[in-house]
């Protein structure tokens, strides 16, 4: 019988993260200030973020960041997280492929999020700040940074995307639960959720109108900052504990991946996993494929388009060099909330541009297909947006068998399912749909931003 299960220590959770930028030959251009078109300084960002935080966005040097012990402390209660081998799921494939998963949907609120929230909630403690605010989608990065905050002692108001809060009430009361506020976006309560919902009343919200309000409300609001759970370049930093622990985890299974899979809303959940072993590819050591999974309702990676663009729909943000869908991109209702995005962060961005790793995307039908495999095969049932990297790994191994070669594959599973199971019952009900965009539709939503390729 096969080991299915690689455990570490509390001792071996990573002492540092791992910063891609410094190793990076080709650096992603600077964000720019929308006015002037200046490349961004460290100092920009102070009125909006935590300093550490804005040092960390800007670190092109250091390659390795120590983690804070008060971070790590945290972190003891659900990391280090399991790396499992999916032989349930192997077997039903009848597939040659070898795969695993690294566990993340083990953390206290049931997804990856928490590695960030923790540093950057710690961050704003250490420098005085008393309140900050976010966006979320599915919710998972309110519940998140929720329990971050009332940890630290901050106060937390959350702006969460209107069809989630109504999909997904339960998350509402998780955040409401560890003591934050929650206010379905778009609100009456700012400038931006004003104009929106005057034009559009039954606007359901995106990710892109909530960080417009939560970034209003910090920019007027005194002692306050905005937290950020995906995009930038410092959050997909935190999240590389997932892909350091996982190096070590391959290790004891005596393997090392061929391919690299992670589901893509903004980027660190891929980062988390990718970026570790990103560098031996870096560094000429090794010759892994590495793959983004999008929805196909929102294809920034494969179809957007490579240029600066906001990263909010209001246009309060710094212009970020990205591939976008263009910041006013309306997704479809999909499940997956939390990849409801239109944009990729700034390091994702050029690595995909140049080539090191690549994206798919992926109908939801398919990613519930490969779902309900997963859970009835190694009985965790798991988001949906991690299902895309599920279903991701299920064409590879499909492949595998095709080409009668053994291929060693390693997914994320960045969080699991049970807060979604209306979900699940649309599905099982058999009143799911795909969302394809029309080329036309992302052509015009993008014709007036400059491309960068
Ligand atoms: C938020 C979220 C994602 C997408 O965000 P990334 O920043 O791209 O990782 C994926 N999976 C789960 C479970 C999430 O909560």
């Amino acid at each position: 019988m096969d080991t299915k299960k690689f455990i570490l220590t509390e001792k071996e959770i990573p002492t540092a993260w791992y910063n891609i930028l410094a190793e990076m030959k080709n650096k992603p251009r600077p964000m720019e200030n929308p006015q002037t078109k200046q490349p961004l300084k460290e100092e920009d960002l102070y009125p909006l973020f935590s300093r550490a935080a804005a040092h960390q966005e800007m670190n092109t040097t250091d390659t390795w960041i120590e983690i804070p012990e008060e971070v790590r402390d945290m972190y003891k209660i659900w990391r280090p997280t399991p790396l499992v081998r999916a032989i349930g799921l192997e077997k039903a494939l009848d597939t040659p492929a070898h795969i695993y998963f690294k566990n993340e949907s083990v953390s206290p609120v049931g997804s990856h999020k928490l590695n960030s929230a923790i540093a950057q909630a710690y961050f704003c403690k250490q420098e005085g700040i008393t309140n900050i605010t976010t966006e979320t989608g599915a919710g998972q990065w309110g519940a998140a940074l929720s329990l971050a905050a009332k940890h630290f002692g901050l106060e937390l108001a959350v702006y969460m995307v209107k069809v989630s809060y109504n999909q997904k009430p339960y998350r509402r009361s998780i955040m409401e639960t560890y003591g934050a506020e929650v206010i379905a976006s778009p609100s009456m309560s700012t400038r931006a959720g004003k104009k929106i919902i005057t034009e559009n009343p039954n606007y359901q919200g995106s990710l892109g109108t909530a960080i417009s309000e939560a970034v209003e409300l910090a920019m007027t609001t005194p002692n306050c900052k905005y937290v950020l759970g995906s995009v930038l370049n410092h959050v997909a930093l935190h999240q590389t504990v997932i892909g350091l622990e996982a190096e070590k985890q391959m290790e004891m299974a005596g393997e090392y991946p061929d391919i690299v899979i992670g589901c893509f809303g903004g980027g660190s959940n891929f980062s988390g996993i990718s970026f570790p072993f990103l560098r031996h590819n870096i560094a000429g050591t090794a010759n892994t494929r590495f793959i983004a999974a999008e929805p196909e309702s929102c294809p920034k990676l494969t179809r957007g388009k490579f240029c600066y663009d906001f990263g909010d729909e209001a246009g309060y943000t710094p212009l970020i060099p990205m591939y976008s869908l263009g910041h006013n991109f309306a997704p479809a209702n999909i499940h997956a909330g939390g990849l409801r995005y239109h944009g990729a962060g700034s390091v994702i961005s050029q690595l995909k541009h140049d080539g090191l790793i690549e994206a798919v995307d992926i109908p939801q039908l398919e990613t519930f297909k490969a779902a309900t495999l997963f859970a009835r095969t190694e009985g965790i049932i798991p988001a949906p947006e991690s299902s895309h990297a599920i279903a991701s790994a299920i064409r590879c191994a499909l492949q595998a068998r095709e080409e009668g070669k053994k291929k060693t594959i390693l997914f994320n599973l960045s969080g699991h399912g049970l807060i979604d199971m209306s979900a699940y019952d649309s599905y099982l009900a058999g009143d799911l749909n795909n969302y394809h965009v029309p080329d036309t539709e992302i052509d015009s939503n993008t014709a007036n931003l400059e491309s960068l390729a």
